[in-house]
């Protein structure tokens, strides 16, 4: 197994639109146990390919205390979408910045599991709210594309900042 580096806001690369998964086999189960690794790491809730620069749709999510629920979805598919619940979200690509953002309180979704086998599965919750959050990466998204213009900027011209100082302090050794 091995820890991925994962890409921050505003790297373009993030907006990538992932291709869907053709075939589940080694080399993908593979791919999933680097990005629960990454993502216990980190440390974080729920990480997506596109993250880490694979543009594929799959995502994996733990969302307990004590890494008891691990969870990787394939190709997901949300199917249904009802009630509304605002939460303080971050993002492993987004370090240091958190800010409410709204979405559906609980969703249905189809996806693949890691044996190749279709499923479907119901969320509530802060379940809900991560699988949401990860499919939106999927598609290019990142959650302060849901905050106002001059809030978004704000975080791009700080986090480039930081980037450029941690950048100087890894060469003045
Ligand atoms: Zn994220």
């Amino acid at each position: 197994m091995a820890k991925l580096r994962i890409l921050e806001f505003p790297d373009p690369r993030l907006r990538t639109k992932a291709a869907r998964v053709e075939s589940v086999d080694d080399t993908l189960n593979a791919l999933i146990d680097d990005l629960f690794e990454t993502m216990y790491e980190a440390p974080g809730i729920g990480l997506a390919a596109t993250q880490v620069d694979v543009h594929k749709r799959l995502l994996v999510t733990d969302v307990s205390a004590d890494k008891s629920e691990p969870l990787a979805l394939i190709n997901p598919v949300i199917l249904e979408k009802d009630g509304v619940t605002v939460t303080e979200e971050g993002c492993l690509s987004v370090p240091g910045y958190y800010e409410e953002v709204e979405r559906a309180e609980h969703i249905r979704l189809r996806y693949v599991d890691r044996n190749g086998d279709e499923a479907e599965m119901e969320a509530v919750g802060l379940l809900a709210v991560c699988i949401q959050h990860e499919i939106d990466h999927l598609d290019g998204k990142l959650f302060v594309d849901y905050l106002s213009e001059a809030k978004r900027q704000r975080i791009r011209k700080r986090l480039v900042k930081d980037k450029r100082q941690r950048t100087a302090e890894a060469v003045t050794l």
